[in-house]
């Protein structure tokens, strides 16, 4: 602005600021802007405001307000009503300033020119604005979750310092990036979008990040949608925290409700649990569900004979046989005291026949030898059923699988029977 006019020589002299923003930047401001937003002094001259973003001087707080009131003033040949912000000087003090705005035409370029004067200190407001700010200074720098804000493109806009001990990255290592580049899976995020798209809000939303160092946390994000004053859809605002030690807990707890302790395999409800699942798929035509229901050999006497202590031994390797003959596809479990399931499924009957001899075999193998009593050898019956059409529930299979097993033992023990499919 020219200083040889009389208004040139109002904007050297007002106490106000009067700043001219073209596309986001400063292209002209008067010295009470330098002096409100406590620019350095180069020789003589002012400098640090031409060609900056005028955001990098609006408290992150009020920088969504601060955009969208300068784009509608943009849009408008009004000036809008006076409004309360809190700015940022070069010397990060926060300022509370009254501001308003109206379109012009600068150097032939549509701009904003931008008045703003600051509330006194005696003003209640502005003690109010500054309380609240300390407090959010201090909430900000010290919790323990991440802050974080991004704009409609999901390209964050600011972070807090909790992101250093959540992801290992510095602030502004973030700023600028989109959100998805901490995503290692593309569909939590496309989740967390769509749920904050159509309800406006999340709480404890569940994913994952990948930290700086590169291990992936579980991490849980509540966030709310942040709207434009004509109630578009602007960015997104919340936290996220790291929550990888609940969820290792928590896998390790559904580990220990599911593993029988003595045996490490599954135990009888997580056995019946996957074995329902597995009979509820939908699968080929061609696949066959075969139960086997196993039960050692007058393991009462093996507890008499050598202790307790060393029946507990022939479980864990009993199970431990049978694991062995078994394929990935089949559930081992243990159903209770010396009794000990297997769901099969397959396409071909003689492949369950082989598992049926193999695993006969390698419990025959487990001997018992102790000082002074003679050594014997582990037995074991097996009941077989063949899932038939009418099978729909896993009871219906053990029940018949347990009248087989009944005609093993009967039959002489350490044997297979197999139950009648008709
Ligand atoms: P059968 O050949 O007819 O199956 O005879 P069995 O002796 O194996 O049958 P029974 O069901 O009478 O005996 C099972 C025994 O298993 C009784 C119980 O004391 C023992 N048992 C159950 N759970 C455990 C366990 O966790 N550890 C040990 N050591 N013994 C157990
Ligand atoms: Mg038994
Ligand atoms: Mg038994």
């Amino acid at each position: 602005m020219s200083q040889d006019t009389v208004y040139g020589y109002l904007l050297d002299a007002l106490p106000a600021a009067v700043l001219v923003v073209t596309n986001g930047r400063m292209v002209y401001a008067n010295p009470g802007a330098h002096l409100l937003l406590e620019t350095e002094e180069e020789g003589d001259k002012p400098c640090g405001l031409i060609g900056r973003p005028i955001v990098d001087f609006v408290h992150p707080l009020d920088q969504f307000h601060a955009i969208s009131r300068m784009r509608r003033s943009a849009a408008s040949k009004v000036a809008n009503v006076p409004i309360e912000f809190r700015v940022l000087t070069c010397r990060d003090r926060v300022r509370v300033v009254l501001v308003t705005s109206i379109s012009v035409i600068y150097e032939g370029q549509p701009s904003l020119l931008v008045s703003a004067m600051e509330i006194g200190e005696d003003n209640s407001t502005s003690d109010r604005l500054r309380r609240s700010e300390e407090h959010f200074r201090r909430l900000f720098e010290n919790m323990q979750d991440v802050y974080y804000r991004t704009d409609a493109k999901g390209v964050v806009q600011l972070v807090g310092p909790g992101v250093r001990r959540v992801l290992g990255f510095e602030p502004h290592e973030i700023v600028g990036r989109t959100a998805e580049e901490y995503y290692p899976n593309l569909a939590d995020r496309d989740a967390f979008k769509q749920a904050i798209l159509k309800f406006g809000e999340v709480a404890d939303f569940p994913g994952q990040m990948v930290r700086k160092d590169g291990r992936v946390i579980d991490i849980s994000i509540s966030s709310s949608a942040l709207y434009d004053e004509e109630g578009g859809f602007a960015g997104v605002e919340g936290i996220y925290r790291d929550v990888t030690e609940r969820k290792e807990l928590e896998r390790e707890l559904r580990k220990l409700a599911s593993i029988d302790s003595l045996t490490d395999i599954l135990n009888r409800r997580a056995f019946i649990e996957s074995a329902q699942d597995e009979l509820n798929a939908p699968c080929d035509a061609s696949i066959v569900h075969t139960l086997l229901l196993l039960d050692i050999d007058y393991f009462k006497s093996i507890n008499d004979q050598y202790g307790h202590a060393t029946g507990d031994q022939v479980l864990m390797r009993f199970a431990r046989a049978v694991s062995e003959q078994t394929w990935p596809t089949d559930l081992f479990g243990r159903l209770g005291g010396e009794e000990f399931a297997i769901l099969v499924r397959h396409t071909d009957p003689d492949r369950v026949a082989e598992l049926v001899d193999r695993v006969l075999d390698a419990v025959r193998t487990i001997r018992l030898e102790a000082d002074g009593r003679p050594s014997r050898a582990v037995t074991v019956s097996i009941g077989a059923a063949e899932r038939t059409g009418v099978d729909h529930r896993i009871e219906q299979l053990l029940d018949r699988a347990d009248r087989a097993l009944y005609q093993a033992k009967h039959g002489g023990r350490d044997r297979v029977f197999w139950a009648r499919t008709a």
